[in-house]
């Protein structure tokens, strides 16, 4: 519907009111003058007839038609108003235009018949004889015997009408310009009644268009007034609510931004409403083009839409564990719960992920631990056990025999010893490791190192092993001086039973920044490739009878391994099958301690 302006619905009938009071009071005047006039001219018509009766009562009392003809015609022109005198029988005596004798008996004209009842007879009526619209005013002239005749006075209306015609014309012009006046002054003031409200609907625009801090002008008038102060106190309200809101939608994003557990809330049908930070890392996904599409279309994980499913056909909290990205592999913990509205209907779900990978591996590496262990400890409990009961049995046979047997029984209690050696040394690592009391201070590495492969010298000797040392001496590595020694001769150790007899080792060292490479180089049996990644793990070896006969434990790297970590570096090795190996350890110039779990 086309809705006019406000000022076609105040202006128009202000303009019909105005001309309805302009016309009425036009109307009013216009009458009132002509009634006016009318009087006027009747007043002193009565007058000239009363002048006229007093000269005429004698002349008709002797019945002087002639005399009362001339007075006629003589006054008549000298008043400019005919005259005329009527007999009581109607018949006219004298006439000021006319000559009597030719003029119609007068006995029934209106003014005359009045006159004849004694009163002053007035007429207003079209004039056969003069042709013309007339005025008659008629007084009746008595004497002793009654009433002697008429005399009648008499002027065109049409002076009358041109005077009222002129009054009438002023009259409409000064209607019409009262008219203009008014519709102007109207105009002008149904503009002053809208410009308001038009800026207030400006300003609401405004609003609307988010722009909540303009203000609207606060216009004179008092109803106006207080819509437009209602208008602004409404925006800045508004203001201040969706300020509240930004804010609170903002730090609620930066909560779930930071939290480290994955969060992803879905719709009615399953699109993603949100996804924070953690969750999209989880599935390997950008959280803005998930956004708005369904789960299924963008999360690749079934244990995910089955959880989300059930949680939004109304299951309560539901957990699950599950495992997505096929070759990192993850084990997430998730928990699903429906959304519900106000009206408790299900409007979504939301799902919380816990990234649980590092926990469970941890777990297995604990579990196997303890497997490894027994089943360590075991081989030479189980012998040893074995030859105690032989010996047992045969303690009065063979002395050489009984000899032999005692000797395996040390090398198993030997190799028992240094197992849980090895393994309390690795657990006081750890230890030392988590409550970071390992003291770091800085040392020459050719001193170190020229310290380790000392003691290691009856073991080279043994093997007729040369050990060659190429280090500078003015290189500093900051060190735990007894742990970093203690990793160097593992390795060293390692180089020395794994190098062929009358084999050559380098021990090097470099500088470079700050950073310390240490280095340990033999040439003897090398590791296969398969085999180099596990090598840092606890009890693994590459060949466990031959490591084991060589009084191996299988925790020598491990515990070099710990060591390094807790200097805040790394370990690697270069190794070729039958070649030899090249075991490195990177000491960074700003290593720091680092809590490593694992093997
Ligand atoms: P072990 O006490 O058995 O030496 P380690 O943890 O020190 O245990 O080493 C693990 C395994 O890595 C060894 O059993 C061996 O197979 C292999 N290995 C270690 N160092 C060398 C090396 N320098 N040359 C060849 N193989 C090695």
């Amino acid at each position: 519907m086309r809705r006019r302006k406000l000022l076609w619905h105040i202006f128009p009938s202000y303009l019909l009111i105005t001309i309805i009071a302009v016309t009425a009071v036009s109307w009013y005047s216009v009458n009132a003058v002509r009634r006016f006039h009318l009087e006027e001219t009747a007043a002193a018509l009565t007058a000239r007839a009363r002048l006229l009766e007093e000269r005429a009562r004698p002349l008709i009392a002797r019945s002087d038609a002639d005399a009362l003809d001339s007075l006629a015609k003589e006054l008549g022109a000298a008043v400019s108003t005919r005259i005329t005198v009527i007999a009581p029988n109607g018949v006219v005596t004298a006439d000021s235009e006319e000559d009597p004798a030719v003029m119609d008996n007068h006995g029934d004209r209106p003014e005359i018949v009045q006159a004849m009842t004694g009163e002053v007879g007035r007429s207003s009526r079209y004039s056969y004889t003069l042709e013309t619209n007339m005025m008659y005013v008629a007084v009746p002239v008595s004497s002793e015997t009654g009433i002697a005749g008429v005399v009648r006075t008499a002027v065109p209306l049409t002076a009358v009408e041109d005077q009222l015609r002129t009054t009438r014309t002023r009259i409409a012009l000064a209607a019409l310009l009262l008219l203009a006046l008014s519709a102007v002054v109207g105009l002008a003031v149904s503009r002053r009644i809208a410009r308001p409200l038009h800026q207030m609907q400006r300003g609401a625009e405004r609003f609307a268009r988010g722009d909540l801090e303009h203000t609207v002008p606060v216009p004179d008038s008092a109803e106006f007034a207080s819509l437009a102060q209602s208008l602004n106190t409404m925006a800045t309200e508004l203001d201040e609510r969706i300020r509240a809101v930004v804010q609170q939608k903002a730090e609620q994003e930066a909560v779930f931004a930071g939290m480290t557990e994955g969060v992803a809330a879905v719709d009615r049908e399953g699109r993603i409403i949100t996804l924070n930070r953690a969750a999209s890392r989880m599935f390997g996904i950008e959280p803005d083009t998930a956004r708005g599409r369904a789960m299924q279309e963008v999360i690749r994980s079934t244990g995910l839409h089955e959880i989300a499913g059930a949680a939004l056909d109304g299951e309560g909290p539901i957990e699950r564990q599950m495992a997505v990205g096929a070759p990192d592999e993850r084990i997430l913990e998730a928990h699903a719960a429906p959304l519900r509205n106000d009206d408790q209907e299900i409007s979504g779900a939301v799902i919380v992920l816990n990234d649980v990978t590092k926990l469970r591996r941890l777990e297995s590496v604990r579990k196997d631990f303890v497997a490894n262990v027994s089943h360590e400890l075991r081989t030479p409990i189980t012998s040893i056990k074995g030859f105690v009961e032989t010996l047992r049995d045969g303690l009065d046979g063979d002395a050489g025999q009984n000899g032999r047997f005692l000797d395996i029984i040390g090398k198993h209690v030997d190799r028992l010893d240094a197992i849980i050696e090895d393994l309390l040394y690795l657990s006081r690592i750890e230890e030392d490791t988590e409550h970071t009391s390992i003291v770091l201070e800085h040392h020459p590495v050719a001193d170190l190192l020229r310290q380790t492969i000392d003691s290691c010298g009856p073991a080279a000797a043994q093997k007729n092993v040369e050990i060659r040392l190429s280090a500078d001496e003015s290189l500093t590595a900051r060190v735990s001086r007894q742990l970093m020694g203690h990793a160097i001769a593992n390795l060293l150790d390692n180089a020395i039973k794994y190098s062929d007899a009358g084999g050559i080792i380098d021990v090097e060292a470099e500088g470079d920044g700050g950073d310390v490479v240490i280095s340990v180089r033999d040439r003897g049996t090398g590791i296969a490739e398969e085999h180099q990644s596990r090598i840092f793990e606890r009890f693994y070896q590459v060949d466990k009878s031959r490591s084991r006969e060589m009084g191996g434990t299988g925790l020598g790297l491990s515990i070099a391994k710990h060591i390094v970590h807790a200097h805040g570096g790394t370990i690697a090795v270069q190794s070729m099958l039958n070649q030899g190996s090249t075991f490195s350890i990177y000491l960074p110039a700003n290593g720091r301690f680092q809590n490593e779990g694992g093997s």
